[in-house]
């Protein structure tokens, strides 16, 4: 009878165990962790990227000042020139008039494009920030995430310590032979190695027992056990 029983307990922890074990890896907890850690991921990406985008504006930007410094310090040179008192042709008046005029032209297109670049910097500079934001509060997320974790873990390691210990105990009560029957069936009937006969059928038997079978069950002693013709399964009496 104790032998059957402590057969028992040692399915009953197995149940418990594999039960632990599944929860153990698919925590909600460790789930979170690993998402945070995704969207961490993905800010660095997004902010490479976008520092990349800033950085090559910020340098057309800077080419595009320097080449306005160009003409401005050419106009001013032409300007120099044309009411400097040298000029002594009209002819070389107008060409260096109409030489200036083109600059200023040019400087009026070059700072239009310096201001178009200096709206693109604009946002990319907001959006770094944005991100910046983000990644800070994400860590902040990533640190109570981890500790969660650690807590839920070391609860469920301890659960499973006990669970452990208690099938090794109820493992050294069951015959050798006996559980080595049991665990050699454990991949094909999982939680239901061992059941109990009711005194008429097997209960691990899908439909009633041939009365032939349920009769051959029925001489074995209580206590004692026998392994189901129908199913399989080790039959307890
Ligand atoms: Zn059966």
């Amino acid at each position: 009878m104790k032998e059957m029983e402590s057969l028992f307990t040692v399915q009953e922890e197995d149940t418990v165990l594999r039960q632990l074990q599944h929860r153990k890896e698919n925590l909600p907890e460790a789930e979170l962790v690993a998402n945070i850690e995704n969207q961490l991921v993905k800010l660095a990406e997004r902010k490479n990227l976008l520092s990349a985008q800033h950085l090559e504006t910020v340098q057309r930007q800077k080419r595009l000042e320097q080449e306005v410094e160009a003409v401005e310090s050419r106009i001013s040179e032409l300007d120099g020139k044309l009411y400097g008192g040298m000029i002594t042709s009209p002819k070389e008046a107008t060409s260096l008039e109409v030489e200036i005029q083109h600059l200023r032209e040019r400087q009026n297109e070059l700072e239009e494009k310096v201001l178009e670049l200096m709206e693109e910097v604009e946002p990319q500079e907001r959006e770094i920030v944005e991100i910046d934001d983000e990644n800070h509060k994400a860590q902040n997320e990533l640190e109570v995430a981890h500790e969660a974790l650690q807590v839920v873990t070391a609860e469920l390691e301890e659960t499973l310590k006990d669970a452990q210990q208690r099938r090794k105990e109820a493992a050294t009560e069951t015959e050798d032979e006996l559980l080595k029957h049991y665990e050699n069936l454990r991949g094909a009937f999982g939680s239901s190695v061992v059941v109990q006969f009711d005194g008429n059928n097997c209960k691990g038997c899908p439909s009633t027992m041939p009365a032939v079978e349920a009769d051959r069950l029925k001489q074995i002693p209580e206590g004692s056990y026998s392994n189901c013709q129908e199913c399989g399964r080790i039959v307890a009496r």
